[in-house]
Order: structure tokens, then sequence, then C-alpha cells
């Protein structure tokens, strides 16, 4: 048995072995080049061995490269403690580190949770959250996921959490507003908390710009906002998730910026650490932590988190991000990209929609657009295209959604120093994989 058969990673596919990294691109031990379309999973923000994070790392490790952080704190954490609360929304300035977008999600909850009881609403444990949606493979994160394929095999959920419908006007075929009775999608919070009994609703989580289990769903106007107030009006904590929208690749920090509304909590990973650490937060609003403190207790935590070495590396990236303008340089390419693959539209009708904002594109198949009926399972559009793109040097991150919810999606999303040729480079592969696909 050789090593790559005993990482048990729940899948028989093998997988080349990486050799290098630099900017977007990797080689493999074989000389094999690919374009990395995806970033990783959305990770990769500023590109593979950027050199300024590299050196940053490199001057932190002669320090030390641990102190826990109930014995000693340090510079690195400190600083980008200061520095996320800073790029965040005013009110929300305590943060809380871990290693990873799940382990932000469950400190989201569990923090949620002590303030409930620190302010004498016990009763309110119920999380909602949206089908489709992404939030994590622990069993908290994992109540909360709204994606069949993630949840199913380990059904039931040890705590079961009641769901609402994102947002998909176009595979709905649902208006936003329905003149006809004034009702809005994002009411359907609202009458869930109703119909589950406000007072025993704790939170909603939901990610602004959705990730990989919707393929880059944008919320449609007023939804944002509409949230916030209906989570006011029933006393619900608003969590968001921008485990993959943070981080820069959407042209802010936090997508919730787009729309204005602060949330109660924000979760991060991702970008913020951009493949070069283990790297998560929870930043709460100051007013939750200052309760929790004041009144109850927050006994939670991850040994890694607050790795001053995770630190060094997120404010170096950080400082990439905003030096090298990466931010406009996201939105700008993120343009480009999005007309290119809606000008696929034209050539393949089994292209059904594109969306996106930023670097977070997607695209849907469908097998006929007007009733946006997904493919034949039989055609395993999954991996017929991942593998066909895959041959042609270029990773795109596919999501086989058929968890009941729409048809088999596809994220591009390069690393944000992506340059116009390489915008050309991912759709002249992307049209070959294509072109095989139609076959
Ligand atoms: N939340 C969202 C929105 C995600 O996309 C992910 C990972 N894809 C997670 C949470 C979980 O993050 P991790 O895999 O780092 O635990």
């Amino acid at each position: 048995m050789d090593g790559q058969t005993r990482l048990f990673y729940g899948t028989r596919r093998r997988r080349p072995k990486l050799a290098r990294a630099e900017g977007a691109y990797i080689w493999d031990v074989d000389g094999r080049r690919w374009l990395d379309g995806s970033s990783g999973a959305m990770v990769c923000n500023i590109g593979h061995s950027n050199p300024r994070v590299l050196d940053a790392m490199r001057a932190q490790m002669e320090i030390a490269t641990f102190g826990y952080r109930l014995h000693f704190e340090t510079e690195p954490s400190e600083r980008l403690a200061d520095r996320l609360a800073q790029a965040a929304p005013d009110g929300l300035g305590r943060v809380f580190f871990t290693s990873g977008g799940s382990e932000a999600v469950e400190s989201a909850l569990k923090l949620a949770r002590s303030h409930a009881l620190a302010v004498g609403q016990g009763q309110r444990w119920k999380v909602i959250s949206r089908f489709p949606a992404y939030h994590g493979c622990t069993l908290g994160a994992l109540s909360v996921t709204g994606y069949a394929p993630m949840t199913a095999p380990y059904a039931p959920m040890m705590v079961q959490m009641p769901k609402i419908p994102a947002p998909r006007a176009w595979l709905d075929g649902r208006p936003l507003d329905d003149p006809a009775t004034g009702q809005h999608y994002a009411d359907m919070l609202e009458a869930r908390i109703l119909e589950e009994g406000p007072e025993t609703v704790l939170a909603f989580i939901v990610e602004p710009v959705g990730g990989a289990s919707t393929g880059a769903l944008v919320p449609p106007a007023g939804y944002m906002a509409r949230i916030r107030d209906i989570c006011d009006r029933y006393g619900v904590l608003l969590i968001h998730d921008e485990v993959i929208s943070g981080g820069g690749r959407l042209g802010r920090w936090f997508a919730g910026d787009h729309w204005g509304v602060v949330p109660d909590m924000i979760t991060i990973s991702k970008g913020f650490g951009s493949g070069y650490m283990p790297l998560g937060a929870l930043i709460a609003k100051d007013s939750i932590a200052e309760t929790v403190l004041d009144h109850g207790s927050y006994p939670h935590g991850f040994t890694y988190a607050g790795n001053p070495l995770a630190c060094a590396a997120g404010l170096a990236v950080m400082d990439v991000i905003e030096d090298d303008g990466l931010m406009p340089n996201a939105m700008a390419m993120g343009e480009q990209l999005a007309a290119r693959l809606r000008a696929l539209m034209q050539r393949y009708g089994f292209i059904g929609d594109v969306r996106g904002m930023g670097l977070l594109q997607a695209f849907e198949l469908v097998s006929d657009r007007d009733s946006r009926a997904p493919l034949p399972a039989a055609l395993n559009a999954y991996d017929t295209l991942v593998e066909a793109a895959y041959d042609e040097g270029l990773i795109i991150y596919a999501r086989r959604s058929r968890g009941g919810h729409s048809g088999d999606h596809f994220i591009v999303a390069p690393p944000m120093i992506v340059t116009e040729a390489q915008i050309d480079e991912i759709i002249e592969k992307l049209t070959r994989a294509l072109d095989r696909f139609a076959q």
C-alpha cells in the first residue's frame, strides 16, 4: 500500500502529486501544469508562494511558532485581531481565532447560545439556516448545513435545525416579490420564526453571497436588509458566514458590506489565510462578548487558536491585498470573467445560468433552459466536465448540487492576482473542456 492509498479522504480517486505552486499555477511531479481556476477551494486568494507572506512567516518562525493562548498572547495575534476589527463593520470588535471555517461556525453557534443564557433567554436554541448552504463538516456546523450530499450520509443530524430556501429565483421561477401577496423572498424567514415560536429561535446563519453549495448565489435587492429587520424584530442573532465570501475576492473584506448590513457575528477563514496557514476567526459584536463575560461564560477553544505563525501569515496576506490593489483587481477581472462566461451561454445551450460577484463566478448546467430541468444524472456532468478541464490544465470547482435543489454547478474563482491574459487562458481551456463535454 502506498502513501496515497493510506491517506483516507473518503475517495479512491487518485490525485496528481503537487510539486510546486506559484502565483496562479500549480505543477505536479511529472511536470504537468494547471491554472488554479478555483484557488483551491476558494482559499488561495493572493495566489501561491507570495514572497512577502513567506518572508513574514520566516521572520515569525525565528521568534516563536506557538504560544498557548491561555498562557501567552503574541504580537501577531493582537495585531491581526485589531486589523480584523478595524475592517469589520462598526460594533464588531471581538475576535476569536480558529484554524478553519467549521471551527469558526462552531464558535459562533456556541457564542450565540452563551449569549442567550447570559441574558436569561435559555429557551432560545434553534438556529435557522438555508438550503442550499454549506457551513462546515463538524456536527454543529453540519446541523445548520442545507446540502444533502454532505448531510444525508450522516442522517439524522444530532440536532436537526430548521431551514428555509435560499432565494434561487432563477431556479424556482419564483419572483422576489409577489405582487399578489406582497410577499418578499426574505419573508420566509419571518414565517419560519413564527412557525418555530420566536421565543425558541436563537440565530439565523447565512452566507451573504453563497459559496460552494449554491454556486455563487448573489442575494436579490433588498434581501439582506430585510433579513436584518426580521432578525431584529424577533431578537434573533444574525450570523454572516463569510468563510468563502470574505477576504477580498468580492471586492470588500466582507461581502455583507455591499449591502451595508451589520450582522451580530461574522465567521471567516479560507482567503484570510490564503492557503499559507490554517486560519479562521469568529468576529463578534463587542456588546455580545461583554454580556457573555459579565453574566455568563464561554468555555470554548481550539488548541491552535491564535497561532502566531498563522496570524503573521494572515497579517501579511491583508497587507498584500491592500498594497497590491487586489480588491479592485478582483472586481475588474471578475466582470471580465462573468462577461466571458455569459458569452459561453450563446455557444452551449446546456449552460442554464451564470451568476456571481467579483472573483466568485459560477455556471450551472441544465438539460433545458426554459424548464431549468437538470442534466440527466447518467451524463455525470460533475465528474466529466471537471476531468475534461483538468486534462486541459484548468482546475474548476464543481458541486454535485443534485441534493434536490439544482443542476450541477461549477465555480470559477481564480486568485485575485489573475491577469486579463489568464482570464483568456481560463476561457480557452474551459471552452475546449465544454466542447469535449458537449460531444
Ligand atoms: N462555511 C462556509 C461558507 C464554507 O464554504 C466552508 C468550507 N467550504 C466552511 C464554512 C467550513 O470551512 P472549513 O472547511 O475550513 O472547516
